[in-house]
């Protein structure tokens, strides 16, 4: 067996049972309407799909990422990558590791909302009207795409800095289950401190008090720090999807549809003879 079929296997055996798990519980204890079997099927086939395509991806991006981790190890970041090795000091590289690596993102995600252009790679994994734990699997190949571009920059900062394996599962996987999971949980004084699923929730609904709102991963006070913190009131589970935007279908949102709304723009863009060059997204037509 080629090791490329072994890592989607081993990634299929993690996730398979772990859906499971999320959808007894969610069975259970539903926040909103329970999402449909189809529904559910939907996005797990899709991820069980393009889980190759973005394990081939990111082996593409491999050489890349050890150079630069190894260029910047070479400079100040050596001297904390070799603290990072013991305990305490991986302890803190991990936390360290995670602010950053969260602080990051968040401007990349706020960056995705903000711009029509960069909307169309992650407006399919906003497009789920029943928002569950399977939606952490519903995004587009180019919003992988985005995000490994945009990983150089923290790899210039950060070196082969990584957080401690097992929180790095935990941050890396476990964590997309819990956010986007449809449960009625409260984190309680935790709520300000760690992302769940209704803190992410507001996230992903379809009112307008919630718009832009909520884009860190895991720290929700980086929200606080930048002027985009929606605290939910106790039982506020608002329905999810996209706010004003025109339905597709799964398939044509899952496959072609950002490209095809950039052609139709880039064609605008050409057409234009009075010069006012600026994207026009598909909301405005
Ligand atoms: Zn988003």
């Amino acid at each position: 067996m080629s090791s490329g079929v072994g890592v989607y296997l081993a990634q299929l055996a993690w996730m398979i049972p772990l859906t499971a798990g999320f959808c007894v519980l969610e069975y259970l204890y539903p926040a909103a309407i329970r999402p449909t079997w189809r529904n559910r099927l939907e996005n797990c086939v899709y991820l069980a799909l393009v889980l190759p395509l973005v394990l081939g991806l990111q082996a593409s991006f491999d050489p890349l990422f050890n150079y630069i981790a190894h260029v910047a190890d070479s400079g100040w970041n050596g001297r904390s990558s070799a603290l990072s090795r013991t305990l305490p000091g991986g302890i803190l590289a991990t936390i360290a590791y995670a602010l950053i690596w969260d602080v990051w993102h968040y401007w990349i995600h706020r960056w995705q909302h903000a711009s029509p252009f960069l909307w169309e790679t992650h407006k399919f994994h906003h497009s789920d009207p029943m928002m569950n734990a399977t939606t952490q699997g519903r995004r587009h190949l180019l919003d992988y795409l985005l995000n490994l571009i945009c990983h150089v920059p923290l790899l210039l900062l950060l070196g082969s800095l990584n957080p401690i394996a097992l929180v790095g599962v935990l941050m890396f996987r476990l964590w997309g289950f819990v956010n986007h999971a449809n449960l009625r949980v409260s984190f309680g004084v935790l709520a300000g401190v760690i992302s769940g699923p209704q803190w992410h929730r507001i996230h992903h609904s379809t009112l307008p008090q919630h718009r832009s709102k909520n884009f860190a991963t895991f720290f929700p006070f980086i929200d606080k720090l930048f002027g985009t913190y929606y605290a939910p009131a106790a039982g506020e589970y608002p329905p999810t999807g996209l706010l004003d935007e025109p339905l597709e279908s799964f398939a044509c949102s899952a496959a072609h549809s950002p490209l095809v709304v950039w052609y139709r723009c880039a064609q605008r863009f050409v057409a234009d003879r009075r010069g006012q060059r600026k994207w026009i997204s598909l909301r405005d037509s």
